[in-house]
């Protein structure tokens, strides 16, 4: 079905096995076409020799993750996070990543104000947008299921991503995780409005029945319930040609194979579930 040649591995898929120099091996050996690490593995490992594996490798950089986390309980920790997403910029910049993820955070520690978390989001994305801007770096908003509208992101629908592309404008985009968005009934016409322009990645993963977990039991493809194949269509109609990539958070399965396998699984699985 999907061309296993456009993969790119979320480190987080096998962070409990690999550092990101094994990541950045374990991608080129299995024949990914990318890779999207997490900030804490490329800090362990060194931007600067990070980025160097990584072109000598040939991958692309689907992605860096995360910035975001934007609501604060006072101005001091919204300036610390707007520094913070500065920092994250220019390390998306130092490995060529082809967008920077943001999960925008949630409600600060003892607030009930979820407008005024939307409002602290609305205003840290446009901030860090001028920065961006200016770098280049495109920042790509990536909506999270309501489930995390708490503790991680107050955007939690693909629509809500739209809208705040249409106020911030340029330089901002969406990053489209199948886990976040699969149940929403305006999937298809909000894939539409963000259009290949907009849509700057696309995670990949399944959604299990029952999940045990609500962080950390994430499906590899053709394990859950939802339509990957009729997903890509809808997001390769718009004219996206980026990379599948592929971000499991599994404790209990994936984070306990070895590592080789997994990347074989996800081969097999991309060409035979997506
Ligand atoms: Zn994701």
């Amino acid at each position: 079905m999907a061309d296993s040649r456009k993969a790119s591995l979320n480190t987080a898929t096998v962070r409990k096995q690999w550092a990101l120099a094994q990541c950045i091996e374990g991608c080129a050996r299995h024949g990914f076409a990318g890779i999207a690490p997490w900030r804490d593995m490329l800090a362990e490992m060194g931007v600067k020799h990070a980025a160097r594996q990584i072109r000598e490798a040939g991958l692309r950089v689907s992605g860096l993750c995360r910035g975001g986390m934007f609501p604060a309980g006072d101005a001091v920790g919204r300036a610390a996070a707007l520094e913070d997403n500065r920092r994250a910029v220019d390390e998306a910049a130092a490995i060529g990543a082809e967008c920077l993820v943001l999960v925008v955070g949630g409600l600060p520690e003892g607030s009930k104000d979820l407008v005024d978390a939307r409002a602290q989001v609305r205003d840290g994305i446009a901030a860090t947008l001028d920065y961006a801007r200016q770098v280049p770096m495109p920042l790509a908003i990536e909506p999270l299921h309501p489930m995390y509208a708490a503790d991680r992101a107050c955007v939690n629908t693909l629509s809500e991503a739209n809208d705040l592309c249409d106020a911030l404008g340029p330089g901002l985009g969406i990053a489209l995780d199948v886990y976040h968005v699969w149940w929403d009934p305006a999937l298809a016409g909000e894939i539409a409005r963000a259009g290949a322009e907009r849509l700057l990645a696309f995670h990949l993963c399944d959604w299990l029945v029952p999940t045990r977990d609500l962080l950390l039991d994430r499906g590899m493809m053709g394990d859950g319930v939802i339509d990957l194949p009729l997903f890509r269509h809808q997001v390769e109609a718009t004219g996206f040609d980026g990379l599948y990539e592929v971000e499991i958070f599994s404790a209990e399965n994936w984070w306990t194979r070895d590592p080789d396998e997994v990347m074989r699984v996800i081969i097999e699985r991309i060409e035979t579930f997506v």
